[in-house]
């Protein structure tokens, strides 16, 4: 139940794979017949890659994580227009693969607002307009969130971005496979995907590049991948993404049974006494639930039930080792006690009514205990 710090690969993705680690090795800038079969093997990829988010083909930069295209968008697009300006419109609850790069930006002298959200999370696009000045040349605001589940008025935003001139940047990462993505629709010059948040294999990128939009390269090389991104392409992991999202897309409409399972788990957890629901009621991944319980610490919770063979986290995997609270929920405007009481599920394909079940058989027990100890609820 934590589909959002990473999922399985699925059985006709490793399929898609295979033969690009063996038979069909060969370098895909190489001009004999092994070489051409790889090209054209992640030439695919890039089509159903392009394919899952309405845009064309070569707007496709493969990268080596989702991490790395969010850096590419912010790093390239903001020392690219160095000379124009140098202020970013961010958020306060975004992935630290954007929010870290821009700190790391204000460090080089640009300047930086990071937009507060509401108590469910949401970003207002009238926050975003009066932010915007003559030196403004980015606006990064993710899709979704995937600790909390809100989803971002997008659109709206794309909108604004649009009339100003100014490049919109969304992480879309956590979205994509769960929700139909269309980069005209959301009006945005740059997108990040990430596979293995959609069945993927681990370390493999995407970043969609608007025609017209130029970024000073990361990585300088051999020039593969227009130049942008040098560094023999992850060819099978390519495939394997190109797989992914093909199958995202046709899966699209079965979020509704995760819509079903997610439901069903918030009514199911909230029924424990003194337990609250973190993001946006309705605006909300259809598969994320995040809780919070007075008293109790969310790493306990984790602990107990992984004992009984449930996989939960208290937000992002990747700051679960620190042991400061979530920015996002903090962001929200919870206190220190609050976010660290908080769990997150996050359903899965894979999943099914009973093991929702399972969870709200379980959890009462783990809470009620956990309850018992704490200094906080004497
Ligand atoms: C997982 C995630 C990332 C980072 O992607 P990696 O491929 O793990 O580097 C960035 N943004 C969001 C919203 C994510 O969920």
């Amino acid at each position: 139940m934590d589909h959002s710090s990473t999922t399985p690969v699925d059985a006709a993705v490793t399929e898609a794979m295979l033969p690009y680690f063996s038979d069909r090795f060969g370098n895909p800038s190489s001009l004999y017949t092994i070489g051409r079969e790889a090209r054209r093997a992640m030439e695919d990829a890039r089509a159903k890659v392009a394919d899952l988010i309405g845009a064309k083909k070569e707007e496709i930069i493969f990268t080596g994580s989702g991490t790395e295209s969010d850096n590419l968008a912010i790093k390239g697009l903001a020392y690219r227009n160095r000379k124009k300006g140098d202020h970013i419109i961010t958020s306060s609850i975004e992935h630290h693969a954007v929010l870290y790069t821009c700190k790391y930006l204000e460090t080089e002298g640009f300047k930086v607002t990071y937009l507060p959200v509401s108590k469910e999370g949401l970003v207002d696009p009238a926050d975003v307009e009066a932010a915007i000045t003559s030196k403004t040349t980015l606006i990064s605001i993710m899709h979704a969130n995937p600790e909390i589940g809100t989803i971002q008025p997008v659109e709206e935003i794309g909108k604004i971005a649009k009339e100003k001139n100014i490049p919109f940047h969304t992480d879309a990462i956590a979205t994509a496979g769960k929700l139909p993505l269309n980069v005209d629709a959301m009006g945005v010059s740059l997108l990040s995907l990430s596979a293995h948040k959609m069945y993927g294999p681990k370390g493999v990128g995407a970043l969609y590049v608007r025609k017209g939009t130029g970024l000073t390269p990361l990585l300088h090389g051999g020039g593969h991948e227009r130049d942008i991104r040098s560094g023999t392409e992850n060819v099978p992991g390519i495939a394997g993404f190109g797989k992914a999202a093909q199958l995202a897309k046709e899966r699209i409409p079965e979020s509704d049974k995760l819509v079903k399972l997610r439901d069903s788990l918030i009514k199911g957890v909230l029924e424990i006494k003194d337990s609250y629901l973190n993001g946006h009621p309705e605006k909300r991944l259809p598969d994320n639930v995040n809780v919070r319980f007075s008293y109790v610490e969310g790493e306990s919770m984790i602990l107990n039930l992984d004992m009984k063979g449930v996989a939960a986290s208290t937000g992002s995997a990747c700051s679960s080792k620190s042991l400061e609270p979530s920015h996002v929920l903090l962001a929200t405007g919870l206190k220190h006690e609050e976010a660290h009481g908080s769990l997150r599920f996050t359903i899965g394909r894979g999943n099914t009514q009973d093991d929702v079940d399972y969870v709200i058989s379980v959890l009462p027990e783990i809470v009620n205990k956990l309850r018992m100890i704490s200094p906080l609820a004497r």
